[in-house]
């Protein structure tokens, strides 16, 4: 795909070089490539074709609407989380017949909106949502489509805290309280209980949690169908991870194929959530540094960058790939620096004892893999304004949501009357 590498010595994505638009739209600033994004959600979708799922893109990963909107046009629905992404969908193109409402804490007004809206189904997870939304239903004299989720107790092998899928997790419920909760459905009017839903956690790099997984699912759907519960959509949830440091990934072949082993024969809809393997690597963070500074144990590169643009790295300790824009030359001598960000927190650093070329102030870095998990989770800590996105097609680029300026970071805060105009005293 070529896409943020060098060519002719200069970083590029889609044929633009990163430092015209570092240059047009300045630091830090979220690039993302739409070969990228695109030829991603092709490759996934071709490799599940025969199976015909419905792909719906986990909007949590990257919400932007044009990040969104660039899956709508391949078709993708999506999967989200709240009200807000659900009209961030909407919004983007998506069509409601193919949004999928998951998340442990739905309010009442949320399931309403959503209900009104049309929404494909809403993933429930517990049995209080489940009677909430009954009456959620019954009260706009509507029939709610619900898919349970379950947790089948495996772990998924990845960091703690993306890990979904054990019973320690608040999410879904428990295979043997599914059983009982599909009896209990039977009774509530309001809701149309038909399907299964399953989500084991984020960056997953081995498959065998996933076809464990499935095969749960499958004997569960077997089960339910046995006693007279009619299950017509599966959806298998997202998780796919995607290479930061060189890791091998799921193939989405292989993913197809164990879909197909697993679930492929029991003539439900399928439905899946990519969300992370989507755009991960179809976005960089652009920065700049700011100034090196000689401690006296350790050598800082401090970019203008921070863990407010990018919280992988303090959150979850997440490697990300670091490289300047310039490519440096083969004979290039390593050293060991950290590269930090300018807030006030000892976890704002990017990378520790990283082995980098020289850097010096005013170069430009790209910190990689950064399409997913980072806008997103953006905080305007230290009033930092959250930074520009840029998205690049065939030789241009869009911005596609400007730099935050200073005066919008408090513009909507109110000083209260006894703190306007008077005396002092
Ligand atoms: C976060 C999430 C996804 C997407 O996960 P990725 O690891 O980004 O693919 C899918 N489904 C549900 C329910 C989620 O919470």
């Amino acid at each position: 795909m070529g896409n943020f590498a060098y060519t002719g010595g200069r970083m590029q994505t889609d044929g633009v070089d990163l430092a015209q638009i570092a240059d047009a739209v300045g630091t830090p600033a979220y690039v993302y490539s739409s070969v990228a994004l695109e030829d991603t959600y092709r490759r996934f979708a071709a490799a599940l074709a025969p199976l015909d799922p419905l792909i719906c893109y986990a909007v949590k990963a990257n919400s932007n609407l044009a990040v969104i909107g660039t899956f709508a046009r391949l078709g993708a629905g999506a999967d989200v989380v709240s009200v807000g992404e659900m009209a961030r969908a909407l919004a983007a193109g998506v069509p409601a017949d193919r949004i999928v409402f998951a998340g442990v804490g739905k309010r009442r007004d949320e399931m309403a909106a959503a209900l009104k809206a049309g929404i494909l189904q809403f993933n429930v997870e517990s049995e209080p949502e489940l009677l909430a939304l009954n009456e959620v239903a019954l009260g706009l004299g509507l029939r709610a489509t619900a898919s349970l989720r379950v947790n089948p107790d495996i772990d998924a092998g990845t960091h703690p805290k993306i890990t979904t899928g054990s019973r320690d997790n608040k999410f879904g419920v428990d295979i043997a309280s599914a059983m009982r909760l599909f009896e209990t459905a039977k009774n509530l009017p309001g809701i149309d209980l038909s399907g299964v839903a399953v989500h084991i956690g984020s960056q997953l790099t081995d498959i065998s949690p996933l076809s464990d997984t499935f095969a749960a699912i499958a004997r569960l759907v077997r089960e339910l169908r046995g006693r007279n519960h009619a299950i017509r959509r599966i959806d298998l949830g997202g998780g796919i991870g995607i290479a930061y440091q060189g890791e091998t990934v799921i193939d989405p072949k292989d993913y197809a194929r164990v879909v197909m082993e697993t679930v492929g024969d029991l003539g439900a809809k399928l439905i899946v959530e990519p969300g992370r393997s989507l755009v991960g690597n179809a976005g960089v963070l652009l920065s700049r540094v700011v100034y090196v500074k000689q401690g006296e144990a350790r050598r800082f590169v401090i970019l203008d960058a921070a863990m407010n643009d990018l919280l992988r790295p303090a959150l979850y300790e997440a490697f990300h790939e670091i490289a300047p824009l310039v490519e440096p030359p083969a004979q290039a001598k390593l050293s060991p620096v950290d590269i930090v960000g300018p807030v006030c927190e000892s976890a704002d650093r990017f990378a520790a004892e990283r082995m980098m070329p020289p850097l010096e102030a005013g170069d430009l870095v790209a910190i990689k893999s950064a399409g997913a998990y980072a806008a997103v989770m953006a905080s305007s800590y230290n009033s930092r304004p959250i930074a520009a996105e840029v998205l690049v097609r065939d030789g241009d680029f869009a911005v596609i949501k400007p730099r935050q300026e200073i005066a919008q970071l408090f513009a909507d805060e109110i000083l209260p009357p006894w703190l306007t105009g008077g005396a002092h005293g």
